[in-house]
């Protein structure tokens, strides 16, 4: 599709590069990056090999070890995160535009994802400076305190699907903590990690503490989980590649957390306002096209109002506004690339075989208005089972699918009936069912009537196979650092143990 929206004034035609040691650098190879909503090249991204992504984790591993970054007090360190979330503010338009003309979401989302990038990194900014360590009372004479330390160098690799903000919720915490980074974004949404690196360095982070590796997973981003120079891996992304970088990281038993896939539920009894419900679900399942961690995927409903929620959810979804992101118009955008199109495609094919019933949508979306972009309609199957893949599987795209229950015990074992575990919700106007419900749900972020309200102040992570650790709040900055206990003895004097 035509742009048809002035954007501020972005050089796509710079050069886009690595940042290793402070220094902007060439990769060793380019990668055309695709407008996911024309299918035209927007920019040409360098690109690390594993030679280069050594490079970088050498000159994180120096930082660490003889720069003055371990040395900076947390007063310093708090002051440059709290400078980086200024200048975030301050590029927000830009950042959002890039944001969206590489990713494919709408650009009101990408809006709110800078100001979230900001706020994260001025939340930990805060955080350094707080106290923290405890001293526990031991038999005298000792004296005992417990601190927390950086844990060393960290590798950190991120998905695409909210490219600066993954990047901000890996690197805020890791410096706060006095970490230093080596940061891989995803191969297909480098952009606005790149123009980052260029805000860290305005705010006075010390060469070489963040290191910017734009490339490929199996190549730089196996380099870095496997390192033995790499204290501690985190990584966003699916379940497969997870397993993967875990398993690369027992190398040197590095510490790890992961975020990872979801298939999360949305419960709805019959005493809830459906129209709110119905509302709900459409933010669930359709913000950034489906392609969110959390997305609500599935929606349980009661007997009761089945048939008048899948009516009204169908009418709701069928008059979303599709297009390209950069309208400020749009209300989903196309899908981030021509592989994840073909793997919703795919999904919606093995539904209709499954047997479940497409109610609206399933197309990819083709023809003049939408030129060579990725897009699929907003999609709702019904008459699913408890094993059909697409119930268990993560699609990452705009289909949901629905199931039904008539008891409580009923709606909360189809909610806890796949391998993920990483958020649900349930709306009821009953309090203590609600409460009651979430006690029994297996996942590590829930709401009650509501979705997807997340925040930098809370411990963000799954259950099950979505991960390991939590990322965000104190929890967040307690992964990134080791605990020592220091113990103090008083009254020296000697003990004979060995009595010569
Ligand atoms: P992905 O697993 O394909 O890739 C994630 C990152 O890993 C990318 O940077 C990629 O280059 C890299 N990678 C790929 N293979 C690798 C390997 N062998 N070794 C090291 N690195 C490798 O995921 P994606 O398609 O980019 O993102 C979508 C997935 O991310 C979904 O499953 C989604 O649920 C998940 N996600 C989870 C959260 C969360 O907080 N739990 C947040 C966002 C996305």
């Amino acid at each position: 599709m035509a742009q048809t929206v002035a954007v501020s004034k972005i050089d796509f035609d710079r050069k886009w590069q690595l940042w290793i040691d402070g220094n902007f650098r060439d990769g060793s190879s380019e990668r055309e990056l695709i407008n996911p909503a024309d299918g035209t090249v927007l920019a040409k991204v360098q690109e690390a090999d594993a030679k280069l992504a050594e490079e970088a984790i050498h000159s994180a591993r120096r930082a660490f070890d003889e720069g003055p970054w371990t040395k900076t007090s947390a007063v310093d360190r708090a002051k440059i995160l709290f400078k980086t979330a200024d200048l975030i503010e301050e590029r927000a338009e830009q950042l959002a535009e890039v944001e969206t003309l590489n990713g494919g979401k709408p650009i009101r989302e990408s809006v709110y994802d800078m100001a979230d990038a900001a706020a994260c990194f001025r939340y930990y900014a805060g955080l350094a400076t707080k106290p923290q360590g405890e001293t526990v009372e031991v038999p005298a004479p000792s004296v005992t305190s417990i601190v927390r330390e950086p844990i060393g160098v960290c590798g950190q690799i991120i998905p695409w699907n909210y490219p600066l903000l993954m990047a901000a919720w890996k690197l805020a915490p890791a410096l706060c903590a006095g970490n230093t980074c080596v940061l891989k974004p995803s191969e297909f949404t480098p952009l606005t990690a790149i123009m980052l690196a260029e805000i860290l360095q305005e705010a006075g982070l010390p060469n070489g503490v963040v290191n910017i590796v734009p490339g490929g997973g199996p190549d730089v981003g196996h380099v870095i989980a496997e390192s033995h120079l790499v204290d501690k891996l985190a990584f966003t992304g699916s379940v497969k590649t997870g397993k993967a970088v875990a398993q690369a990281a027992l190398s040197n038993l590095k510490k790890v957390t992961l975020e990872l896939g979801g298939k999360s539920p949305m419960v709805v009894f019959g005493d809830f306002d459906i129209d709110i419900a119905v509302d709900y679900a459409l933010f669930a399942i359709y913000c950034n096209a489906g392609q969110v961690c959390s997305a609500g995927s599935r929606m349980i409903i009661e007997d009761s109002v089945y048939h008048e929620f899948l009516h009204r959810l169908c009418e709701r979804a069928k008059k979303i506004k599709i297009g390209p992101g950069i309208d400020p118009a749009t209300e989903m955008g196309p899908l981030v690339n021509d592989k994840q199109l073909a793997r919703v495609m795919d999904y919606i094919e093995i539904g209709q075989r499954e047997g479940a019933r497409l109610e609206t949508g399933g197309q990819s979306l083709q023809g003049k208005s939408f030129g060579n972009g990725y897009y699929v309609s907003p999609t709702v199957f019904s008459e699913t089972r408890p094993d059909m893949r697409i119930v268990q599987e993560e699609i990452f795209g705009p289909v949901v699918v629905l199931q039904r229950f008539s008891t409580e015990e009923e709606a909360l074992k189809l909610a806890n009936d796949t391998t993920f575990g990483l958020a649900g919700a349930v709306f009821t106007n009953d309090i203590t069912r609600a409460h009651r419900f979430i006690k029994g749900l297996k996942a590590g972020i829930t709401w009650i009537n509501g979705y997807h309200n997340t925040y930098n102040e809370c411990p963000w992570g799954g259950y099950k196979q979505s991960g390991w650790g939590r990322e965000l709040g104190t929890y967040g900055l307690e992964n990134y650092t080791e605990v020592k206990q220091i113990n103090v003895n008083m009254e020296p004097f000697p003990i004979k143990w060995f009595d010569n």
